[in-house]
C-alpha cells in the first residue's frame, strides 16, 4: 500500500473518532488539525456524565436528537477547555456539519472544512462557508485503508 496522505490520514482518525459515538442515529467524528497535527477531536455523544442514547434511547424532538452534543462541537469545546487556539485551524468531519457547527466552525476560526459524506447539507451552511472564505472539500475516506489496518498491515 501506499504511505497515507495526510488527508486520508486525519479523515481515518476522525472516522476512528466517530466509533466513540452514543448515539444510535448517526456516528460523527471530527478532528481539529494545525500544521499536520491534531490538536482536538471529538464524536457526537452526551456531555461527560450524562445518560447515552445508547443506553437510554435517543431523545427526540422535531426529529433531532437533543441529548448530544455534536462531534464538530465537542472538538471546539475540547480546544476551549483547555485553551488550544483555533484561530486558522482545519477541520476534518465525517459527514457535512450541520448549520449549528457550520456557524461554530466559522466563528472559531476554522478556516477549512474537510468532509467525507453529504449530509444533509443545508443551502445556507453552503452559503456561510462560501462567505466566511472557509475552504470546504469532499474527501471520502478510501476504504483500503481499514482494510490495510485489518490485515495487520502486511502483505496482502
Ligand atoms: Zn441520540
Ligand atoms: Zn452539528
Amino acid at each position: 500500500m501506499e504511505r497515507i496522505t495526510w488527508d486520508q490520514y486525519f479523515m481515518a482518525q476522525s472516522h476512528l473518532l466517530a466509533l466513540r459515538s452514543t448515539c444510535t442515529r448517526l456516528a460523527v467524528g471530527a478532528t481539529i488539525v494545525r500544521d499536520k497535527r491534531i490538536i482536538a477531536g471529538g464524536y457526537n455523544g452526551s456531555i461527560a456524565g450524562g445518560a447515552h442514547c445508547t443506553d437510554e434511547g435517543c431523545y427526540v424532538i422535531d426529529g433531532h436528537c437533543v441529548r448530544t452534543i455534536h462531534a464538530e462541537m465537542n472538538a471546539i469545546l475540547q480546544c476551549a477547555k483547555f485553551g488550544v487556539p483555533t484561530e486558522g485551524a482545519e477541520m476534518y468531519v465525517t459527514h457535512f456539519p450541520c448549520l449549528h457547527c457550520c456557524k461554530a466552525i466559522i466563528q472559531s476560526g476554522i478556516r477549512a472544512v474537510y468532509y467525507a459524506q453529504d449530509y444533509k447539507n443545508h443551502p445556507y451552511a453552503l452559503e456561510l462557508f462560501a462567505q466566511a472564505g472557509v475552504r470546504l472539500v469532499q474527501v471520502p475516506l478510501k476504504t483500503d485503508v481499514f482494510a490495510f489496518l485489518a490485515s495487520g498491515g502486511g502483505e496482502a
